[in-house]
């Protein structure tokens, strides 16, 4: 049967060897019988710039690329630990980049698609650090920066962030008003996001309109995507 799949916060690293495992076996088994992939964010870890290349990454790349060679589209959108990837990634890889909120049309209905963490509005040290990260002119600068630096501040932020897998805990979790305050400017009534780490369906009535948002969880201890048929149905797959 005809169906998309999401993912995301694969949180890929050298050092994660299940989530890696998972992953290739998400690309053998499952990845090559959908139409399309849908990225979410936070697929890697940590990403210092498109330069920085090792086998681990060019192996990942590769795999991503003898996907979209099938002419299976590939959107790829940035989280907040991957949000660095740019346009040589893109080429590379044959993934389309998404602009976070994105608005795409799968199967005839609108979708809500973003990381997340966004929506965590709560968050007020998060929301520092993406304002700082969403700043282009800081962005360039870190870029221009020699790698084996950005390896270093790469490095220390590995080690200063909580655990890369853990669940946003509940007070930092999604703020309420703030969802719907974006399905109030769109006339789609579905999200899908991850960031929470939390594998999740919630249905709720927001001025007399029937929205949907669903939750994508972290590969921490399995894989997880949301598969979408052509008919409309949706469920989450967890290997
Ligand atoms: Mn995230």
């Amino acid at each position: 049967m005809r169906h998309t799949l999401f993912i995301a916060d694969l949180h890929l690293d050298e050092k994660h060897t299940l989530s890696t495992q998972l992953f290739n076996q998400f690309m053998d088994n499952h990845a090559p019988q959908a139409e399309a992939v849908y990225i979410l964010g936070d697929f890697f870890e940590l990403w210092i710039g498109d330069d920085h290349e090792t086998p681990y990454i060019s192996t990942i790349k590769r795999r991503l690329k003898s996907l979209t060679e099938k002419n299976i589209p590939v959107y790829f959108m940035r989280g907040n630990r991957d949000f660095l990837i740019g346009k040589r990634f893109a080429k590379q890889t044959g993934c389309k980049i998404l602009a976070e909120h994105s608005i795409a049309q799968v199967y005839g209905e609108d979708v809500i698609l973003l990381h997340g963490d966004s929506l965590c509005s709560l968050d007020l040290k998060h929301m520092k650090f993406r304002k700082l990260t969403n700043n282009l002119l800081l962005r360039a600068l870190f870029l221009s920066l020699p790698l084996r630096v950005r390896k270093k501040i790469g490095d220390s932020l590995r080690q200063s962030s909580r655990g890369h897998h853990s669940i946003v805990p509940d007070y930092l979790d999604v703020v309420p008003e703030t969802i719907d305050h974006i399905f109030s400017t769109t006339p789609a009534q579905l999200m899908v996001h991850g960031h929470i780490h939390k594998a999740s369906v919630f249905k709720t009535m927001l001025d007399h309109k029937p929205t949907e948002r669903i939750v994508l969880g972290a590969w921490e201890h399995q894989g997880c995507a949301l598969k979408w048929y052509e008919s409309g149905k949706k469920e989450m797959l967890f290997f």
